[in-house]
């Protein structure tokens, strides 16, 4: 009987076994994850679930129970130390061999660590886990805290968002001139400034963290000479996939584990999905790593018919999402086409309801919908279609995006 081995518990290791399943497969299926939780979602983590209005059914994926009846063998609190493709089994840190007969890496990713003094005291934290966003939320959830994040990427200006709705102080130290500014450029980056400004988060822009002050428990952070007193501490300066066992498998290794379209990897009968993959993209022809939670989905659903020997491919649009305060955006593109020399603003940008289009030579290569809903779709369409669009037509609300579509 074929023998599937999933390592990973987010949700690219999730949808893989659900789509197994889906897809008709009544072999052996084992999940091996780390956490003692079973498969779940993170984006609530830093929304919702942070803010006390989600509990954990908002966040895992089906409750052990489902596993079980199933068929699928889980194994919470357990990690895989050691792949051998040759031999085709997994070690345990049990000190269990699993053999396999196709493996599925979905170890995601985890907080980048930040080199300075302090960042290990007490007081300090990062959100990547349930565990974490626990953590975080008993010292947030009676507001009247000073909160110093270090960052503002999604996870730091999501928290910023929960923070000061849960009533505490919150000042952002970043180190580039705009925040966000990697992920959608400096206009955009500006305007989700403006947005934090507007809720009372102190937002302080090209600044250099120093240190973490504090002797048993973090009480400041020391940037640019001077000390910003904290309760509390969130760095959240990025993520870094988790490829060690990968590596150490021999298998190509770049900025996550290098995959094909189909998420194979180099090694025979070993697949790669979620935000550890830096897969090949057929549409744009060069390796994508996206630390979203739809390439999760999508790619935990392509990797199990893959495993399976079912044709399939990746090759869809990366997407992402975010809510804070009042604002909800959904974001589709190319990142590494999308440039401010080509940002269209389609809506009123000052009020924070319109559609951003990046084009690239004349074509759709970018768009996100701020608080405009039901567009999405027809942003994706255009971006799928790579036609050329008249630049005016695209600004003008008045021309329906559909009729942009030949
Ligand atoms: P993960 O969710 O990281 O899961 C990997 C799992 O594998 C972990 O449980 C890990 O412990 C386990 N593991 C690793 N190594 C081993 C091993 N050797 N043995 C056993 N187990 C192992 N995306 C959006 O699009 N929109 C959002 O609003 C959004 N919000 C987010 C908020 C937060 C707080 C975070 C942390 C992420 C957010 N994301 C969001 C990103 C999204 O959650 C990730 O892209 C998604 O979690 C990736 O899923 P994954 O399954 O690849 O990896």
């Amino acid at each position: 009987m074929t023998h599937l081995v999933i390592v990973g518990g987010g949700l690219a290791a999730g949808t893989a076994v659900e789509t197994l399943r889906e897809e008709g497969f009544d072999g052996d299926v084992t999940v091996v994850t780390e956490e003692r939780h079973p498969p779940y979602q993170r984006p609530p983590l830093s929304k919702g679930y942070l803010q006390g209005e989600e509990g954990t059914d908002a966040v895992i994926l089906h409750p052990a129970q489902w596993y079980a009846d199933n068929g699928v063998h889980l194994s919470t609190g357990v990690a895989v130390t050691a792949l051998d493709p040759a031999a085709q089994t997994v070690t345990l840190d049990d000190g269990t061999t699993l053999p396999y007969d196709a493996l599925l890496l979905a170890t995601g990713a985890s907080p980048r660590r930040l080199p300075i003094e302090g960042a290990d005291l007490p007081g300090v934290h990062t959100l990547r886990r349930l565990d974490d966003a626990d953590a975080l939320r008993a010292e947030l959830k009676d507001g009247g805290r000073r909160l110093v994040l270090i960052g503002s990427g999604w996870i730091g200006m999501e928290v910023a968002a929960s923070a000061r709705t849960l009533g505490n102080e919150v000042t952002i130290l970043e180190r580039d001139a705009v925040p966000l500014a990697a992920a959608v450029g400096a206009r955009m980056g500006e305007m989700f400034r403006g947005l934090h400004l507007e809720h009372g988060v102190d937002l302080r822009a090209s600044v250099g963290v120093e240190r973490i002050a504090g002797t048993d428990r973090a009480t400041g952070v020391v940037a640019g000479g001077e000390t910003v007193p904290a309760d509390l501490v969130l760095i959240g300066v990025g993520a870094v996939p988790n490829t060690k066992l990968a590596e150490a498998a021999g298998l190509a290794v770049s900025d996550g584990i290098l995959t094909d379209a189909a998420l194979r990897t180099g090694a025979p009968h070993v697949f790669a999905a979620g935000d550890v993959a830096n897969a090949y993209h057929p549409v744009i022809q060069r390796h994508l790593r996206s630390e979203h939670w739809e390439n999760a989905r999508r790619s935990g659903a392509v990797a199990a018919r893959s495993l399976l020997g079912i044709r399939a491919s990746h090759d869809s649009i990366p997407y992402f999402y975010t809510d804070q305060f009042d604002l909800g955006m959904e974001l589709s593109g190319y990142p590494p086409l999308m440039s401010d020399a080509g940002l269209v603003i389609r809506g009123d940008l000052s009020a924070r309801e319109f559609i951003a289009l990046w084009t690239d030579d004349g074509r759709v290569v970018g768009g996100m919908n701020v608080n405009v809903w039901d567009a999405g779709e027809t942003v994706q369409q255009l971006i799928r279609s790579g036609q050329r669009v008249d630049a005016a037509a695209l600004a003008d609300p008045d021309v329906p995006l559909e009729s942009l579509l030949q």
